[in-house]
């Protein structure tokens, strides 16, 4: 037989299981010494996986809730089983709670480093799109590399450049260096109804074709706009961004633009 299997979507899971025991013997030695380290203020940074699991475990438990394994494995690029041995190690190293068959949560600490990457990338986006002119729809993937190799000299530096911000190109509040976020109070566009006016203040769809529409659309964060009209049967809303002509979203994109109301 001469069947060739195509490559298939999750071809990275076999990727990371390449390398066998001495990959895990290794890794798990290195995440013991550096979690050992963990109480201390100073302690070297965790590895890229340990911070790309609790990065994503905080953003999955939003709300307050369980983040579910299932959407963990995908939201890493691995498989159910490499998610939940690596969630035990996070358990076991006091990072994060772990309950079978119901999901993960961060514990305190592994709060504390989550809030740190995620500050590392936020502010890494918007010094690329500020500083370096890069455009918003291409610089995730830059921050994810960068967010684990800046030094803290140099992240408090670029915070001073750009001015201590709040937020990020897409409106993704920028934790403090100490602390928990603020929360800010903001509503779906879907919600808005006809002569509200309010302004742009977060998208939540950050791949870069949606980033790159609502550019084209002028609805990024900051801009200002007007509701003309919202039509549930044509399932759409048509806003009027300031000094440009109105534009009609469907129910699915309006419902990823996030909107400070003028009250
Ligand atoms: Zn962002």
């Amino acid at each position: 037989m001469n069947v060739k299997t195509p490559p298939h979507p999750g071809s990275k899971k076999d990727v990371s299981r390449q390398g066998g025991c001495f990959h895990k013997y290794l890794f798990s030695k290195i995440l013991r010494q550096t979690l050992s380290l963990v109480p201390s203020p100073s302690y070297p940074m965790p590895s890229v996986t340990v911070e790309n699991y609790l990065k994503q475990i905080y953003l999955l438990q939003q709300g307050g809730e369980l983040a579910p394994m299932g959407g963990l494995a995908v939201a890493v690029g691995v498989t159910p089983g490499t998610a939940t041995s690596m969630v035990k190690t996070l358990a076991d190293a006091n990072l994060a709670d772990y309950a079978p068959r119901a999901g993960v949560r961060l514990t305190e600490a592994g709060t504390r480093l989550a809030l740190q990457v995620l500050r590392r990338h936020r502010l890494i986006e918007l010094f690329l799109v500020q500083t370096l002119g890069l455009d918003w729809s291409e610089v995730h993937d830059e921050a994810e590399e960068l967010e684990h190799a800046i030094s803290d000299k140099v992240l408090e530096k670029i915070d001073a450049l750009l001015g201590h911000p709040d937020t990020d190109p897409h409106g993704d509040p920028i934790p403090p260096s100490t602390g928990k976020p603020r929360q800010q109070k903001l509503t779906p566009l879907t919600e808005c109804t006809p002569d509200m006016a309010g302004e742009v203040a977060r998208v939540t769809d950050q791949a870069a074709e949606f980033l790159q529409f609502v550019d084209r659309q002028g609805l990024t964060p900051g801009a200002q706009f007007t509701v003309e009209s919202q039509s549930p049967t044509a399932d759409a809303i048509t806003v009027r961004p300031h000094n440009r002509e109105p534009v009609t979203l469907g129910t699915a994109a309006a419902m990823k633009i996030m909107v400070k109301v003028e009250e």
